[in-house]
């Protein structure tokens, strides 16, 4: 794929002092989804895996019911909603993200958002942000950056942004994660919910995986 250059990340000793990619026996119980609609699902099921967590890919409602936690991948946001609706997945996936870890990434953080302004697609509605769809325009509808990204350790986190969406406004409640040089948020957490603009999933830096665990085990504890 065209966006895989990105730098891969290399374990340091400060990561592993950290615990950061401990595989542990909690990691290995842990059922994480990945909708499976449209979109870079295979990238986020092979890191997750890498982490030592069981991962599968999700296209049928009942196949929410035995998860811990959801990913919903980059993509095409009309092309994901319009096939979450002819799934009959809509109602299972707000259910599944009110109550359970769902992380969004992209077209995922798009799909996830209450207001994403004027915009006629079906979404979940489940994080109190408004999203940009279209915030980079055609002209820059691409680029990589390095991103510092609270709650992970060492480096900044290589970041790579394709018809990349930000978030405008957050509600109380929501973490400001991360921003560009220019302020414009692109990583956001809500208690157990998460979005980022950009794909984790296209590099090999597994940190923001592991994170996203993290908050999964923390529901299970
Ligand atoms: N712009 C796309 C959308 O509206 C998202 C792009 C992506 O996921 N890389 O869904």
């Amino acid at each position: 794929m065209r966006h895989c250059l990105a730098r891969p990340y290399i374990f340091n000793l400060f990561d592993i002092i950290n615990g950061q990619f401990k595989i542990n026996a909690s990691d290995a119980a842990m059922k994480i989804g990945v909708l499976a609609l449209q979109g870079a699902f295979i990238e986020h099921v092979n890191m997750l895996r890498q982490l030592g967590a069981e991962a599968v890919e999700v296209r049928l409602p009942e196949e929410l019911d035995a998860l811990d936690g959801l990913i919903i991948p980059g993509g095409e946001s009309t092309t994901i909603g319009k096939l979450a609706v002819e799934y009959r997945l809509i109602s299972p996936l707000r259910r599944f993200a009110r109550a359970k870890p769902t992380w969004g990434t992209c077209a995922g953080m798009i799909f996830l958002a209450k207001d994403i302004g004027n915009q006629e697609q079906p979404i979940l509605g489940a994080m109190d942000i408004a999203v940009d769809r279209n915030a980079f325009g055609r002209q820059i509808d691409s680029f990589e950056t390095d991103l510092d990204i609270a709650g992970l350790t060492a480096e900044p986190f290589h970041a790579v942004f394709i018809r990349a969406p930000v978030v405008t406004a957050v509600a109380d409640g929501v973490d400001v994660l991360a921003r560009l040089d220019d302020g414009r948020i692109v990583a956001v957490r809500q208690a157990h919910l998460l979005a980022t603009a950009f794909h984790p999933e296209l590099t090999d830096d597994l940190r923001l995986h592991s994170h996203f665990c993290a908050i999964v085990r923390e529901t299970l504890a």
